[in-house]
C-alpha cells in the first residue's frame, strides 16, 4: 500500500508538472524563450521488457489442455513434453530434458519424470531461474465429486508454464543480459496432504540433488504456481522472505511500479511447500514462490478452484497473466 501511495503521488506530481509545462508552453511564443531554471523534466521509469502478450500466454494454456491430463507417466504427459521442448527450441532456447525415475510417497509407484530446462545465454556465468511445474494433479481431492479423477490444471500450473513460454518468445525478440534458465518441474502435484512435504515436488527434489549441469549455480530463482486465476492475490510467504527476501522485494517492487499492486500485495502469509522450497534447501538457489493465496475463515488457502475439476480455462484471467508475465519479464531484463 505504501509503495502504491508513492506511485500515486508520483503520477500526481507528473500530471501537475505536465499541466504546468503545457500552460507555460502556451504563453511562451510571445514571451520569453528560456525555460525557468528550476524546471526539471520528470523521467519515466525505464522499461526494458518488450510487451508481454497475454493472448499468446492464454493460447499456451489452451494448447496444454488440448493434450488432456498431463499426469506424470501418461501418454498425454509425454505428448505435451514433446510439444514444450519443440516450442522452446522454436524460440531459440538451448533445451535440456532431465529424465529420471523417482518413487512416489507410498514407494509403490516408480514415476518416469522429465524436468525441461530452456536456457538463454547458456555460456553466461551469472544465471537466474524462472520456473513452474508442468505436470497436472492426478486427483481432484479438493472437489466434492469425482475426487479420484485428474483435474484439467489450467491454473495449477498450466498458467506458470504459459508465462514461461511467452517469456521465451520475448527472449527471442530481445536477448536478456544475463543467463536465464526457464525450468519446468515435473511431478510437483503427486503429493498428499496427509503425507510428508517430500511427497510433493518430486522433479525439483531430484534436480536439487542432481543439478542438470555440474557445479550449477544461480543468483536467484522465481517459481510461478497458479499465476493466471481471476482476482489472484500474490502474498509474501515467510519461506520466500526467509530464503530470498531481497528477490521477493525486487519482484514486488517491479509489480507495483508497473501498476499491478492489486496483485502483488505486501501482506505476509505462512510459508508453504512448493518447488521453491526444494530449490532453496536442496538446490541452494535462493528462491521465491509467486502463488495465489486467499485468506479464508480458517487461515490461508489457494485460488478458489485449487485441486478441483473447475481448475479449467474458465478460471483463467488474461489480466492476471499480463500482471505476472510483464513483471517477471521486466525483472529478467533488468538483471545485469
Ligand atoms: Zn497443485
Amino acid at each position: 500500500m505504501f509503495l502504491s501511495y508513492i506511485y500515486f503521488m508520483y503520477k500526481k506530481i507528473l500530471f501537475a508538472s505536465c499541466v504546468a509545462l503545457a500552460f507555460w508552453s502556451c504563453g511562451e511564443e510571445s514571451q520569453n524563450t528560456q525555460p525557468p531554471q528550476n524546471t526539471q523534466p520528470v523521467e519515466a521509469p525505464v522499461r526494458l521488457a518488450p510487451a508481454f502478450n497475454a493472448d499468446s500466454a492464454y493460447t499456451f494454456i489452451e494448447k496444454q489442455l488440448s493434450f488432456g491430463f498431463r499426469v506424470t507417466g501418461t501418454k498425454s504427459h509425454k505428448t505435451c513434453a514433446d510439444w514444450l521442448v519443440k516450442k522452446f527450441k522454436s524460440y531459440g532456447a538451448e533445451v535440456m530434458v532431465q529424465s529420471a525415475t523417482v518413487s512416489t510417497y507410498d514407494r509403490k509407484t516408480q514415476l518416469p519424470i522429465q524436468n525441461i530446462i530452456a536456457s538463454y545465454n547458456p555460456q553466461a556465468s551469472k544465471r537466474i531461474i524462472f520456473s513452474a511445474h508442468w505436470d497436472s494433479r492426478p486427483w481432484a481431492d479438493e472437489d466434492s465429486v469425482r475426487k479420484t479423477e485428474p483435474i484439467p490444471a489450467a491454473n495449477d500450473a498450466g498458467s506458470g508454464v504459459a508465462v514461461l513460454l511467452e517469456m521465451a518468445r520475448l527472449f527471442q525478440q530481445k536477448n536478456p543480459t544475463v543467463g536465464v534458465d526457464l525450468i519446468l518441474w515435473d511431478a510437483e502435484d503427486w503429493g498428499k496432504s496427509d503425507q510428508t512435504a517430500e511427497s510433493y515436488c518430486l522433479g525439483s527434489q531430484y534436480w536439487g540433488l542432481h543439478p542438470h549441469k555440474a557445479n550449477y549455480q544461480a543468483y536467484y530463482g522465481v517459481n510461478l504456481d497458479m499465476v493466471g486465476g481471476i482476482g489472484a492475490q500474490f502474498l509474501q510467504d515467510e519461506g520466500s522472505l526467509q530464503y530470498a527476501g531481497a528477490t521477493m522485494q525486487k519482484l514486488w517492487g517491479i509489480g507495483n511500479e508497473l501498476g499491478y499492486g492489486n496483485y502483488f500485495s505486501y501482506e505476509k502469509c505462512p510459508g508453504l511447500v512448493d518447488d521453491h522450497l526444494f530449490m532453496n534447501t536442496l538446490g541452494k538457489v535462493p528462491s521465491i514462490d509467486v502463488i495465489d493465496r486467499r485468506k479464508g475463515e480458517d487461515g490461508y488457502g489457494f485460488f478458489e478452484h485449487w485441486h478441483t475439476h473447475q481448475d479449467n480455462i474458465q478460471s483463467i484471467s488474461k489480466e492476471t497473466l499480463k500482471a505476472v508475465g510483464q513483471s517477471v519479464a521486466e525483472m529478467a531484463y533488468r538483471e545485469k
